[in-house]
């Protein structure tokens, strides 16, 4: 069967084009993984909206209610960065969903890759830095209240903190939050995730890829978990606009490869979001997202 890849055409609505947030992205990284053979658009996966009471697992109720009635403060507004639409709000619900497929598919195939997913800054009762509900603490806590899994453990590469993620789950012991990011970098105030990995400004592949993989080795055997959720943010590209290491496409296919195939050959369902990636080029963007399924393409065809 073909790795398990989750979309919808809700994930990019109407939204402003010059705003910062590349909301096109998703879109174009659809046609990108179609036009380049990665997958044919009948054949990806399309997830339902994610019921407000799985929501309710990592957030505030009130909060989801507000959110969704277009009814943040203005100081949440702020926090958020982003517009509210009946649209965004839909897409946001929706990408959840997607998430909680992605999941579904790596623990029933092994493997799946999410177009969209990783929204780690969004916090119990607000929102921050772009992200709305935080779908890694919701896979997290719906898979272990239904006894699917014993142990997750959420390996977050974007380039920035997972800093909502380590709030929302830190008595969550059966959730194991780590956080590799760029030191001097968004969000001013860390969290404390399980673990905190933080990188100097500037690191490039070599460094950055033996962090990567002393990090796997010590980590997958010391807990045994038995699903990881990677976010896999390309804003540690380069080229990206708001990140601050010096990332090269082959550093990010490396990073990615080294990440699924560690999994895979322990055994391990691992599903993928894609986290930031941030450039106004919006071309180079989705096609520096796709290096994702490019490579889980590979390793999901060479296992
Ligand atoms: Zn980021």
């Amino acid at each position: 069967m073909p790795l398990p890849l989750i979309y919808h055409e809700d994930y990019s609505p109407d939204f402003p084009p010059e705003h910062r947030f590349p909301m096109d992205k998703f879109r174009l990284l659809h046609d990108h993984l179609v036009d380049s053979n990665v997958v044919r658009s009948a054949d990806l996966l399309r997830p339902a909206l994610c019921p407000p009471a799985i929501l309710a697992l990592a957030h505030a109720p009130d909060y989801i209610e507000r959110y969704l009635a277009g009814e943040l403060s203005r100081d949440d507004q702020r926090r958020l960065g982003l517009p509210w639409s009946e649209a965004v709000a839909r897409r946001t619900v929706r990408a959840v969903g997607g998430s909680i497929l992605a999941a579904e598919q790596a623990l029933q195939h092994g493997m799946a890759c999410h177009l969209a997913g990783g929204t780690h800054h969004a916090h119990y009762d607000h929102p921050a830095g772009f992200c709305i509900f935080n779908d890694l603490a919701v896979i997290s806590r719906y898979f272990l209240e239904c006894g699917r899994v014993g142990r997750v453990l959420i390996f977050d590469c974007d380039v920035h903190q997972g800093d909502g993620t380590a709030r929302i789950l830190k008595d969550t012991p059966d959730a194991i939050t780590v956080s590799l990011h760029c030191e001097s970098n968004f969000p001013a105030r860390k969290a404390n995730s399980d673990w905190d990995i933080a990188l100097p400004r500037g690191m490039g592949d070599v460094a950055y890829l033996q962090v990567v993989e002393q990090a796997l080795d010590y980590l997958l055997p010391l807990y045994q978990p038995d699903l990881v959720l990677y976010d896999a943010g390309v804003d540690v590209h380069q080229d990206d606009a708001l990140g601050y290491l010096k990332l090269t496409d082959a550093g990010v296919a490396a990073r990615d490869e080294t990440v699924l195939r560690r999994c895979l050959v322990r055994g391990i369902p691992i599903m993928a979001v894609i986290g930031g990636g941030y450039s106004k080029d919006r071309q180079a963007l989705a096609r520096r997202h796709g290096i994702l399924h490019h490579t889980a393409k590979k390793v999901w065809e060479n296992q």
